[in-house]
């Protein structure tokens, strides 16, 4: 089959021929339809992070497609089927498997960075990971559910806990920023998007957010200062989208007294933190990961209800062999979210 793989850090994906994966007894084969191009993989190419599988491997882990086959044990999947694959398979045993939180499993294993991804024409995953797409969702733009959509619900409904009518400021609208906008709309929020690209606010106040706010030309000062305008003295929910230590020592400053401040955004720096504050203002500070397999399906529910938006988040569509291009775009940060198409 044709794969992109990554050799080394620094260097572009080569898109080749490689082995069609052979699947066991309690896995499946499923042919790709499509795969989100995550800023993770940036990480792995561009900045140094090492992924648990050496390369050459493949990355991609924002998958769907149709079952190609299934191994002796799998009864519930069947060729044909359609399939979302989420980025992380949880092991089902471990502590935190066992208390409902699969998304912190202690044994995960991540598709293209444990194992080998889906920037390939097909991909092998365990059975009991995949969730069945209905047919009336888009096959191929459905994709981005298993990641760009799913991590932002699970921090606005699970980690953030929204509630209609709460002020949340989202600092942040790339790739999975945007998407905290669009589900916390759908929560509910009076949600104050900030970014320092018009377009990426465009798209916020088009999936419905009421404030926007371009900090490209101010202070952090005014930026904060607005924000507590907008929010009559501060908001509810603060969640940073970006993993930028400037936004995210700005995030809590942004909060009422009682706030909640929930990390979605990935820096491997540390940012300071202003500890009187917290104190003295009872903030809540928490972070989120991924998302649980029970909240897929009612993920899918809000998109066949229209509540949550795919098609206006998808900027970009590449084949395979012009995968480096959509790194590219990314790099630039001119996409919000690419989606590979095979
Ligand atoms: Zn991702
Ligand atoms: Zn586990």
């Amino acid at each position: 089959m044709k794969a992109a793989v990554f050799h080394k850090p620094n260097e572009p994906l080569k898109v080749e021929e490689v082995e069609n994966p052979k699947i066991y007894f309690h896995e499946i084969l499923v042919k790709v339809a499509a795969c989100g191009v995550c800023n993770t993989d940036l990480h792995y190419i561009d900045h140094g992070v090492p992924t648990f599988k050496k390369p050459p491997m493949i990355l991609g882990h924002e998958t769907s497609g149709i079952v190609q086959d299934v191994g002796a044990q799998v009864k519930e999947i069947k060729a044909g089927d359609h399939v979302l694959i989420p980025p992380v398979f949880s092991c089902g045993h471990c502590y935190n498997c066992r208390i409902g939180r699969e998304n912190i499993c202690l044994n995960m294993i991540m598709l293209g960075n444990n194992i080998d991804g889906a920037y390939a024409e097909y991909v092998k995953v365990p059975a009991k990971d995949c969730i069945s797409l209905p047919d009336e969702l888009p096959l191929e733009e459905s994709c981005i559910i298993a990641d760009a959509i799913s991590t932002p619900y699970h921090a606005v409904k699970n980690r953030a806990q929204v509630r209609p009518g709460d002020s949340v400021v989202v600092l942040g609208c790339g790739g999975v920023g945007i998407n905290v906008v669009q589900v916390a709309v759908a929560a509910g929020a009076s949600v104050t998007a900030v970014d320092i690209k018009d377009d990426k606010l465009e798209m916020a106040k088009r999936l419905g957010a009421k404030n926007t706010i371009n900090s490209s030309k101010k202070q952090d000062k005014a930026v904060i200062t607005e924000i507590r305008k907008l929010t009559d003295g501060g908001a509810d929910i603060c969640i940073e989208a970006i993993g930028n230590p400037k936004t995210i020592e700005m995030g809590p400053t942004t909060l009422r007294p009682g706030g909640r401040y929930v990390q979605v955004g990935f820096s491997h720096q540390a940012a300071p933190l202003n500890a009187g504050r917290l104190m003295f203002r009872e903030i809540e500070i928490l972070g989120s990961l991924g998302c649980r397999p029970v909240d897929y399906p009612k993920i899918i529910e809000m998109i066949r209800l229209k509540r949550i938006q795919l098609e206006p988040v998808i900027t970009h569509r590449f084949k395979l062999d012009d995968i480096n291009k959509a790194f590219d775009l990314m790099r630039k940060g001119e996409s919000l979210r690419s989606i590979i198409v095979m």
